[in-house]
């Protein structure tokens, strides 16, 4: 006869099988249930429920499998995307500079008034500069 498993009643595994009073039968000490040895091992529901949670456990590997390997993809593609954003911060970084280059240039050529006027005479004034500069 195959080893015997724990009791179906408690999970003890303090059991005994058989003697001249308990004859082909197996009693667990711990609870005192006992059984004839030929079903003590026969456990059809639990075999099932095994079988069942055997390949639920298949499926949570496949599933956590594709799920981290989903992860890794969008952790990609964010990575790509924070790289894309820096490049774009800098980029307006260097136009925010450029702007205040080109405003510090023609502010003081603007003097006060209507603010397209302004704006007019800060670009005449800036090309003038720029003018100045190649002569
Ligand atoms: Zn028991």
């Amino acid at each position: 006869m195959n080893k015997l498993k724990p009791c179906p009643f408690c999970g003890g595994s303090n059991i005994f099988e058989g003697n001249m009073l308990l004859k082909n039968r197996v009693k667990c000490r711990d609870c005192n249930y006992d059984l004839p040895i030929k079903q003590w091992n026969n456990r059809p529901r639990e075999q099932a429920l095994q079988a069942k949670l055997d390949t639920l456990r298949l499926a949570y590997d496949d599933f956590d499998r594709v799920v981290n390997l989903e992860t890794a993809r969008l952790q990609t593609r964010i990575d790509e995307l924070e790289d894309t954003k820096m490049i774009f911060r800098h980029l307006l970084e260097d136009v925010d500079k450029e702007i205040k280059n080109i405003l510090s240039i023609i502010a003081p050529a603007a003097g006060k008034g209507d603010p397209l006027n302004i704006l007019t005479k800060s670009i005449k004034a800036a090309f003038e500069l720029d003018d100045e500069r190649t002569n």
